[in-house]
């Protein structure tokens, strides 16, 4: 499968990986650790880990990257961590900068190359301030053609199912709606094996992150956060994806950034990086937190593509619910679902790592993060 050196086969292939990553930053951060929990029972051993850094003179910039929040998306976030680990971690100042860098927020979802929880959740969705407001809510798209969204039965033939399932997306939904349900599609908070299910609490791995991340501001006075996704946005290429709560414009981050592919998300339910960014603003208001959401396209935006990404949705989600009659379509689901999400393409996971680069200069550089000084040393970033 993966070719790129980056990238892992499976989940604890790239969390090894990972944990093996502490005595690199030690050369760096002596102080570092390697802090790990449990998401599940212990016996199912899916962890999330994070090594946690504080800087050495003066807690100024905390640099938060989170992975694998959509689990499969997990190892496109793995080998960011890996690159930031050895490209950048040498250059950045120690004695100013903390670190927390987090492998597999959703764990079992990594292991199983799915990208919801182990309770079907959409971990984008279920950060949700009030419950009671939201529980049995269903958004109007989903309602439209619940009977898709809903898996009643196996898969008994894929190669009809696709066929039917095109038409009746084409004929439901306008190209916009269906952009929408691509990049930025509502939860849904009834029903539990249907596609796009936020929950009807904080689901464990959401519970355990938010409660951590608003302590980790308490001592710095800057924090920036990036967190990796793919999926998402044009294809072969990285937007950066920014909440309401940052109040610049588009336009002002391209500029300040000197980036093109820069997107404000519109307000959603749930959205955990809006709601982690507001909760450190809420409790620490002289505080600058950053948070931006990098998101590495699969697919292209025609409208066919919009619907292939829909409809892979619907068969991962009853193929895992409802299982396929024929041995060959289970493949053929899991083929689709990890072009969208996890491509094996070579070209596509070395434009990861250049357009990665590319990403984590513009954030660094803009949110600027001190160099360390080293006699000899060139004072930047890798070029790009
Ligand atoms: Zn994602």
């Amino acid at each position: 499968m993966p070719r790129n050196r980056f990238f892992s086969k499976t989940y604890e292939e790239s969390r090894a990986g990972f944990r093996n990553q502490l005595k690199e930053v030690k050369k760096y951060w002596p102080n570092v650790r390697l802090e790990t929990y449990h998401i599940g029972s212990e016996e199912e051993d899916n962890t999330t880990d994070i090594l946690t850094a504080d800087a050495s003179e003066e807690k100024k910039d905390l640099l938060i990257i989170t992975a694998g929040e959509h689990g499969i998306e997990g190892f496109t976030g793995s080998a960011l961590l890996q690159l930031f680990i050895e490209e950048y971690l040498p250059s950045i100042n120690p004695e100013t900068t903390g670190l927390r860098l987090v492998h597999a927020v959703n764990p079992w979802g990594m292991r199983h190359f799915r990208r919801v929880t182990e309770n079907n959740i959409d971990l984008n969705r279920n950060y949700i301030k009030d419950w009671e407001k939201i529980t049995g809510t269903v958004n109007e798209e989903f309602v439209r053609k619940k009977n898709v969204f809903i898996p009643s039965g196996p898969i008994e033939d894929l190669h009809k199912q696709k066929e039917k399932l095109y038409f009746r997306l084409k004929e439901a939904f306008t190209t916009e709606e269906l952009a929408s349900l691509k990049d930025t599609p509502s939860g849904q908070y009834k029903f539990k094996t249907g596609v796009f299910y936020g929950g009807n609490e904080y689901d464990e791995p959401a519970r355990e992150l938010k409660n951590r991340y608003v302590n980790w501001g308490k001592n710095y006075d800057h924090l920036v956060h990036m967190d990796i996704h793919s999926g998402g946005g044009p294809k072969d290429d990285l937007s950066l994806i920014f909440t309401k709560a940052d109040g610049r414009s588009e336009h002002t981050l391209r500029e300040e950034l000197s980036y093109d592919q820069v997107m404000k998300s519109p307000e959603m339910y749930g959205d955990s990086n809006l709601f982690l960014q507001k909760a450190v603003q809420e409790k620490y208001p002289e505080k600058k937190i950053f948070v931006c959401l990098f998101e590495f396209g699969t697919i292209g935006e025609t409208r066919d593509d919009f619907i292939f990404c829909t409809k892979t949705m619907i068969n991962e989600n009853q193929l895992y619910f409802k299982g396929a009659t024929k041995k060959g379509d289970i493949e053929d689901v899991q083929r689709d679902f990890t072009k969208l999400f996890y491509p094996e393409r070579e070209e596509w996971q070395e434009l990861v790592i250049e357009k990665g680069r590319k990403g984590l200069n513009a954030v660094l550089a803009s949110e600027r993060i001190q160099l360390r000084e080293v006699p000899g040393a060139s004072g930047t970033f890798p070029s790009t």
